[in-house]
């Protein structure tokens, strides 16, 4: 018995890092996966990876922040495998690392549209959905910097810490109806979002790596399972009783 049997979900960004992790993790867990996704090659990749290892999943292009787009691959979803229980809602870009004052309007707003807007909308076009369902779980990835700050990418901490507080907001507007919102928040996965913001520091991989490593307590960064386990617990009814809390898997970076 899977601890997802019967349910079927959503995840944005879900070619690769988290979002693939989770779809896998999702997938062997007994849910039906619509893999979405901006990178088509890799997304239709872990589809047939899925599928050929016996679970259930397919492939459809979404950029999270075209709402017409949200709400086409939602309703093509729900037809597809009966319904819709899940949204995890993972796409998120790191953006322009530069001081406050040197941000353009354009870097800061790129962010935003993928990263706040993104989950709002994913927010927005599930609710219909999961509540013909009777309920359901979304789960909108956040970050330890949606809980403490750092001097670089402020448009990031930025974004995250809205995702923190839209993620409660929503707890509250729709616990009655059994639909749970809940944030998850990693320290630092390695991930090719995570191997970018190395190769534009200058550092090599490795050196990078142990820096980012020794920032947390266990000394060393998470890997991408580190998470999808988390996502697995929040989208099995095992959390049933859980809505509108900060998951923090980070390593104890956040505890001092
Ligand atoms: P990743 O390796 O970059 O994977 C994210 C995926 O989302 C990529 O395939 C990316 O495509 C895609 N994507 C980008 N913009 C999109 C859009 N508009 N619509 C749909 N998909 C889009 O990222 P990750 O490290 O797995 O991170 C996943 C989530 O966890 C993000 O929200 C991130 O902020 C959060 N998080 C990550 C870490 C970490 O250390 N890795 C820590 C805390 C929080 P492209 O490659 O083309 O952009």
């Amino acid at each position: 018995m899977g601890r997802l049997d019967g349910k079927v979900a959503v995840v944005t960004g879900g070619a690769l890092g988290i979002g693939a992790a989770a779809c896998r993790r999702m997938a062997e867990e007994g849910a039906a996966v619509a893999v979405t996704d901006v990178k088509d090659a890799e997304g239709e990749a872990l589809a047939r990876e899925i599928s050929e290892a016996g679970g259930t999943a397919r492939y459809w292009h979404l950029d999270v922040a075209d709402e017409g787009e949200v709400e086409r691959v939602y309703r093509e979803v729900a037809e597809a495998f009966g319904k819709l229980n899940v949204v995890v809602a993972n796409a998120g870009i790191a953006g322009a690392n530069k001081p406050t004052d040197e941000i353009t309007l354009e870097e800061w707003q790129e962010v935003m549209s993928v990263n706040v807007t993104g989950v709002f909308l994913c927010t927005k076009h599930a609710i219909g959905h999961l509540r013909r369902a009777g309920g359901g779980s979304i789960i909108n990835l956040s970050s330890i910097y949606g809980l403490v700050s750092a001097p670089d990418i402020p448009p990031y901490h930025a974004s995250k810490g809205a995702v923190r507080l839209m993620s409660k907001t929503d707890a509250l507007l729709y616990a009655t109806e059994g639909i749970r919102v809940n944030s998850v928040h990693p320290g630092y996965i390695w991930t090719p979002l995570v191997a970018d913001l190395g190769a534009r520091s200058g550092f090599s991989e490795e050196a990078f790596k142990k820096e980012l490593g020794s920032r947390h307590p266990v000394n060393h960064v998470g890997e991408p399972d580190d998470i999808a386990w988390a996502i697995v617990y929040l989208a099995s009814d095992e959390a049933k009783f859980v809505t509108g809390v900060e998951l923090v898997v980070d390593g104890g970076y956040t505890a001092r």
